[in-house]
């Protein structure tokens, strides 16, 4: 059972404050552009929950949507991404694993969008490592991302 170990997180400045009230599953980099001009980083890490089991104990997250079909949750105060949701599975919800205050023991298990990855980067690791989605799980939101943005298609 979960509940002892249950995990918290939050932004940089403290406005906002979370609680995940069950264990997250599938973490992974994703290297998207949109990802890493979200974040400002080479890529992001995120890990998913059923969208009932994070709860927000503090602050207001801005949402903004960033394709027609997925949207973009952080801190309006200090800017932090800290979790998207997709339309095609509005019951889940990826966050960003980092914004948790422990995520030491959840370790990332794929890359996705290879493709767009900026070419110094790269991680040492034998994960997975996929030029788009995963082809188990597929993402509309991303191909319809590509789609639009000719820097990620590319
Ligand atoms: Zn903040
Ligand atoms: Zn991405």
């Amino acid at each position: 059972m979960f509940d002892e170990a249950e995990r918290r997180g939050g932004c940089l400045c403290g406005a906002i404050r979370y609680r995940l009230l069950t264990e997250p599953y599938d973490a992974g980099y994703c290297h998207c552009r949109m990802c890493q001009l979200s974040s400002g980083a080479p890529a992001t890490v995120f890990a998913t929950v059923p969208r009932a089991d994070f709860l927000l104990e503090k602050g207001d997250l801005v949402c903004r949507r960033s394709s027609d079909i997925g949207e973009r949750w952080f801190c309006g105060d200090c800017g932090t991404p800290i979790a998207m949701v997709v339309d095609h599975a509005p019951d889940e919800i990826d966050f960003t694993v980092v914004t948790l205050d422990d995520s030491i023991d959840l370790p990332p298990r794929f890359h996705i969008w290879r493709e767009s990855r900026i070419g110094w980067f790269d991680t040492i690791d034998a994960l997975p490592r996929h030029e788009r989605s995963r082809p188990q799980t597929g993402s509309p939101m991303h191909d319809a991302m590509a789609k639009r943005h000719p820097i990620h298609a590319g």
